[in-house]
């Protein structure tokens, strides 16, 4: 399998606690912003994918949480901003954020992989998606492994996972 393209959740994944936190306090999980660099310096695309309620809410500003993923290292971010109950196409597990990739970005799902710590939304998305799920221990707990049992890789951290990734391509150190 060689992965071209990365997706990769924000909070319980890059960092944080597996909810919402303000930019400001935000804090990569240690590791994480040196795994966004290794797979960008091989040469794949990195993209976060989150949903964040918060921006609906007006207590986050989308232009300034999309600088703040760029910063990282994130060579793109597809942020659903709609509130929980908005029906939106867009919010994981739905594939909508996965789409506006697709328009944006040249690649194919099965050379993707989502990296997330949330079976329902993350996991979920991916088998929605057709892409690779590729779950990480950090952040939050086990609400509905049982539906998605079975159909990803798990790994550590997003450290972990960046080596997997790598190690795919024949580039893993
Ligand atoms: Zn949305």
């Amino acid at each position: 399998m060689v992965i071209k393209t990365v997706f990769i959740d924000r909070d319980g994944t890059i960092g944080g606690d597996g909810h919402f936190m303000a930019i400001h306090q935000f804090e990569p999980y240690p590791g994480s912003v040196a795994a966004i660099r290794s797979l960008r310096m091989a040469g794949l695309q990195v993209f976060a994918l989150t949903n964040q309620t918060k921006i609906a809410a007006g207590q986050l500003d989308e232009a300034a949480l999309r600088i703040s993923l760029l910063e990282m290292g994130c060579s793109d971010a597809f942020i659903c901003p709609h509130a929980e109950n908005a029906g939106c196409p867009c919010r994981k597990p739905k594939t909508g954020l996965i789409a506006q990739a697709h328009l944006r970005y040249r690649f194919a799902n099965r050379d993707a992989v989502i990296v997330g710590d949330s079976y329902l939304a993350d996991m979920q998305c991916a088998i929605n998606a057709g892409i690779l799920g590729i779950h990480v221990a950090t952040g939050r707990g086990d609400a509905g492994y049982q539906e998605v049992a079975g159909s990803f890789v798990e790994c550590a951290s997003l450290a972990d996972a960046a080596t997997w990734i790598l190690a795919q391509q024949g580039n893993g150190k």
